[in-house]
């Protein structure tokens, strides 16, 4: 453990250079823009709830940056993926496939639509969703019907596909998409960490039919909560702004609602804060990408591997991650980080693993198993200093 030993020495002092003293946090939020005057304006306006104007521009803004034609604000990304997998139509007793390594939110998402998660393994270099594994997965275990894809196994409808941009790097997407098309299910991408991260020039959420961002304290910008569900097309934008809105019939004072729907809308308050956030955006992913390459010159001199996005790929570098050799290393560096206040994580522990999920179908998970023994992720904020308030 020698080897660890000085790595985490060498990991303190640069960890220290560029973030200072005290207990360094993964990734914490920055206020530097005009989040207070737009949340005064906002209280001064006594539109602080479900209905206002930042609620509408801080969609246009999402629209506006992804390129996609349309955006729904909710409360939250699992509320928006939620919402999304309903539109999609996910319905009880439908199968969703997605990835084993992921955020557990993804998972649950499913669920709350009905729907079961089907896990397949992602690819070693992304940590996405792998086309690869998603084929034969299809091949040998899909038929086609006049209903779209069936698993033959379970006989079950294959409803939906989630793909998880893991950590801001774009899986590879155009090729799910492809996959997903030729099988005709639904492509709903879990964007809710690859805000600004896009492929061959399009932005990630665009290559399916929705997808849905977060904006929680840790992501990279911030609304304090909130979430948004972006897509192409009109039908889907406006059954999601509806089920999103307790499905209420437009009326000027009468209420009837034609479904179940939910009370998710994206608070104004939130929506304030999220807006001047958006203005930020371009500045911090500017100081996030001068800080990955920082990381990636410390680690590479040290032949440990830093992970970096595929070829046409342009990243967030929302939170940085290192693969380490085992996970006898992993652990070791975790443990002497954290000692530090220093904060390191490990990546999720396999969605397959959890006991609500334990009896969900899995195809060899190989390389998802491979990179939870190995992956690290390392602080990863806007250093004090690199961005001018203004
Ligand atoms: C953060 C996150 C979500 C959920 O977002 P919330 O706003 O916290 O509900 C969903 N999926 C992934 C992969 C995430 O990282």
């Amino acid at each position: 453990m020698t080897m660890i030993n000085d790595l985490v020495g060498e990991f303190n002092l640069i960890t220290r250079d560029i973030f200072g003293s005290g207990f360094i946090p993964l990734h914490r939020p920055v206020f530097l823009g005009n989040e207070r005057q737009y949340l005064v304006d906002c209280i001064d306006s006594n539109f602080v709830s479900s209905v206002g104007a930042k609620v509408t521009e801080m969609e246009q803004r999402v629209a506006a940056f992804t390129g996609a034609k349309f955006a729904v604000a909710t409360v939250n990304g699992t509320a928006a993926l939620h919402i999304a997998l309903q539109v999609a139509g996910v319905a009880r007793g439908d199968e969703v496939i997605s990835q084993a390594l992921t955020f557990v939110a993804t998972c649950n998402a499913v669920s709350y639509s009905g729907g079961i998660p089907v896990f397949i393994d992602v690819d070693k270099d992304t940590m996405g969703l792998s086309p690869t594994a998603l084929k034969q997965f299809l091949e040998s275990h899909a038929e086609m019907r006049t209903t779209g894809a069936w698993n033959k196994g379970t006989g079950r409808r294959i409803a939906a596909c989630v793909p998880m941009h893991t950590f801001g790097m774009p899986c590879r997407i155009a090729e799910i998409a492809e996959i997903c098309a030729e099988w005709s299910i639904p492509l709903v991408e879990d964007t809710a960490e690859s805000l600004g991260s896009f492929v061959a020039g399009k932005h990630t959420g665009t290559f399916g039919q929705s997808a849905t961002f977060s904006f929680n304290g840790n992501k990279i910008v911030t609304a304090g909560g909130g979430g948004m569900i972006i897509t192409n097309s009109e039908e889907v934008a406006r059954l999601a702004k509806h089920l999103t809105t307790t499905a209420k019939v437009p009326h000027p004072y009468e209420f009837v609602h034609d479904s179940i729907g939910y009370n998710y809308r994206m608070p104004n308050l939130n929506a304030a804060l999220g807006c001047a956030q958006m203005e930020m955006l371009d500045a911090i992913l500017s100081v996030k990408a001068d800080l990955a390459l920082q990381w990636e010159s410390f680690f590479e001199n040290r032949k440990v591997k830093f992970v970096k996005p595929i070829a046409d790929c342009k990243v967030n570098h929302w939170l940085n991650a290192i693969v380490l050799d085992n996970a006898a290393e992993r652990d070791e560096f975790l443990k002497k980080t954290n000692e530090q206040d220093i904060m390191t994580r490990p990546i999720w522990c396999l969605m397959n693993r959890l006991e609500m999920f334990k009896d969900c179908q899995t195809d060899c998970l190989e390389n998802s198993q491979w990179l939870q023994d190995r992956v690290v992720n390392i602080p990863s904020s806007v250093p004090d200093g690199a961005l001018k308030k203004v």
